[in-house]
């Protein structure tokens, strides 16, 4: 950076040093120039006879006269619209010799009208063309109509997955692309088909770019980046084709890696009721994506990674099979994850030995990769201000401070009293998907913000696929619903707003038993309410359902919902009331770790003797 502005400087004053040679040049270095003189000098001279030679032009009477010294050449502009037949005449008179010269003024004249307008206007272009570019991408202006892919270079700067910490299960499924790229014969020849496209999803700044560079540095293969912006800046149609510009390029390069970044701002939903040009736009751009997946062989080892933190936006059309069929969740990293990160980032730092990194990743929950990796660098900025030698633990802290000061991450940072409701609200529904006979097994636990609203999850797998479901299995899926919030109300005796969405879905499931699948015992095996068909309202279509059912059957319908909650709920609460000293331990445990995996909760459960469904009622 210091060098190269360095040399630019030199650049700089080299261009002014020539410029001002030539302009001094042609200001002092010909001393044979002929002098300047006015007309009226010339006319006095050649009254007093000191003329020796004239050649007249268009404009001008140049020529010699004596002086003392000798003789000097001359040169005058002319009166324009004179009469030029005066002047011969007085010079016949004074016997002085004369000629005409018609002026070649064609070259002259090329070059003010042509070459320096030209000049001026290409010079414009590059300058303006340059900054614009610098300001985009950085690529050179020649580069103008292709794609502006990065294309970075695996030998240099070369990232592995020992740069991105955590993320395991990610790593995992990546491998077997990583596979394919080092050795694609191996998977041609057995007839093994490889994911053409796979879609990195996850919040910003949790890693997706760099797993997709590290993926091209453990397989070793060029690596083309370009983000979704850059498809569509600047002009029209150009979107399109820098798609397929890229595309010919990276099968020139296979095998190889293309990244997409952000690449919902190509593949948002298409159709939008307004449809402006920059729509028509990225229509054009996605659609050209699109066929270009469709239209290559991944045998050719191409493969497609893209990113994205708003897959709800994503039109439906770019997850299909065939293209990316393959979806990868990169998520926030919980406290052990954030360590890791933590010591990746470290490595460059001089540490005192008093850090504990395991205690600044439990002060950051929330925090992801990006803004860890900037509390490293802010805390040794503080230090480096300081004078220290090394980094020590209360510049950590200010550095966290300034991170959550200076960012949005404040809505993200949850109180403790928060974070406690939540964890209680969790371990509540997994300890009633343990406790339940039919309830699908507890995957995982975790109290990390993800998305808006959702502050904590309980993730269950169910053991095999269901197309039908019997009405005890409904009623434990509705009792798990309802868990979150009557651990809420058996801990802290009240509940909170938490519980909304899980309201919500146990409602529909309870109005579905009642009205679709015959399930209330005193309403009988009838169907009530009639699907009907799209219906247009508003310039949207809802899905209805009409009521073939009388006022009362509507009363009864609305008891017998509310029935089945209220059964389940205290099914639940009574299960949960006596096993609070668990639920505590567990909640404090999810407290502390942030995740729990489902083994880990179900050798917990094991060792307090709980969770052996068919112990229970
Ligand atoms: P995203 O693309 O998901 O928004 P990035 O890949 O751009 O996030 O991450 C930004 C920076 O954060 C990275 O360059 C890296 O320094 C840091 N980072 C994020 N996640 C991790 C991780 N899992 N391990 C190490 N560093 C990470
Ligand atoms: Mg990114
Ligand atoms: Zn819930």
């Amino acid at each position: 950076m210091e060098e190269g502005k360095k040399k630019k400087l030199w650049l700089y004053a080299v261009y002014g040093a020539i410029a001002l040679a030539i302009i001094l040049s042609i200001q002092f270095a010909n001393p044979f120039q002929p002098k300047e003189i006015d007309y009226s000098e010339f006319l006095s001279r050649l009254d007093a006879g000191e003329i020796t030679k004239v050649v007249i032009t268009d404009t001008r009477v140049e020529g010699k006269y004596r002086t003392e010294e000798g003789e000097q050449d001359f040169t005058a502009s002319r009166i324009p619209g004179a009469e030029i037949q005066d002047l011969v005449s007085a010079l016949e008179e004074k016997g002085v010799a004369f000629s005409g010269r018609i002026e070649n003024t064609f070259w002259r004249d090329f070059l003010f009208t042509w070459i320096l307008p030209l000049g001026l206007i290409a010079f414009i272009w590059f300058f303006v063309f340059r900054r614009l570019s610098r300001r985009i991408g950085g690529a050179s202006p020649i580069s103008f109509g292709q794609s502006k892919v990065k294309l970075y270079d695996s030998s240099v700067d070369r990232v592995t997955f020992d740069d991105v910490a955590g993320l395991d299960e990610a790593k995992q499924e990546l491998r077997e692309i990583i596979d394919f790229l080092r050795n694609p014969q191996k998977y041609r020849s057995i007839g093994a088909r490889i994911p053409k496209g796979v879609l990195l999803v996850g919040p910003p700044g949790t890693g997706k770019t760099l797993m997709a560079r590290a993926v091209a540095g453990e397989a070793g293969v060029p690596f083309f980046s370009i983000s979704g912006s850059q498809f569509m800046e600047m002009f029209v149609g150009v979107g399109a084709a820098r798609v397929r510009d890229l595309f010919e390029q990276a099968k020139a390069k296979a095998p190889c890696i293309v990244f997409i970044d952000e690449i919902e701002t190509i593949g948002k939903v298409r159709g939008g009721i307004i449809a402006s040009g920059g729509t028509e736009e990225r229509e054009q751009t996605l659609n050209q994506l699109l066929s270009e997946m469709d239209g290559f062989d991944p045998q050719t080892g191409v493969i497609i990674l893209a990113a994205t933190n708003r897959p709800e936006v994503l039109d439906s059309a770019i997850l299909r099979p065939g293209r990316f069929d393959r979806q990868i969740m990169i998520d926030r990293p919980d406290i052990k994850g954030r360590e890791e990160i933590l010591k990746v980032h470290v490595r460059k730092v001089k540490l005192a030995d008093s850090v504990d990194l395991r205690k600044i990743a439990a002060r950051t929950p929330g925090f992801a990769g990006a803004e860890l990796a900037n509390v490293v660098n802010e805390a040794a900025l503080l230090a480096a201000r300081k004078n220290k030698k090394q980094v020590e633990e209360e510049d950590f802290e200010q550095a966290i401070d300034r991170v959550v000061g200076g960012l949005e991450l404040k809505s993200r940072v949850m109180s403790e009293k928060e974070r406690r409701v939540v964890a209680f609200h969790e371990v509540g529904h997994a300890l009633a998907a343990s406790l339940l006979e039919h309830a699908d097994p507890v995957h995982r636990i975790t109290v990390i913000p993800r998305g808006i609203g959702a502050l904590g999850m309980t993730m269950q797998l169910p053991e095999e696929d269901r197309y039908i479901m019997t009405r005890p299995e409904l009623e434990d899926r509705l009792a798990v619903l309802l868990g979150g919030r009557i651990a809420e109300e058996v801990i802290f005796g009240e509940v909170s707003t938490g519980a909304q969405n899980d309201l919500e879905k146990a409602t529909i499931l309870a109005r579905k038993m009642v009205e679709d699948y015959g399930m209330s015992d005193r309403i009988g095996p009838v169907t009530l309410g009639l699907e009907r068909g799209a219906r247009l309202l508003m310039g949207e279509f809802s899905y209805g359902k009409e009521a073939n059912y009388s006022e009362a059957t509507a009363e009864l319908i609305d008891q017998e919902v509310k029935g089945i909650i209220m059964r389940n709920y205290g099914r639940v609460k009574s299960l949960l009331e006596e096993r609070r000293e668990l639920l505590e331990e567990i909640a404090e445990l999810l407290l502390d770790k942030e995740t729990l995996e489902g083994e880990e909760f179900r050798a917990l459960l094991q060792e307090r003797r709980e969770g052996s469904r068919a112990a229970l009622p």
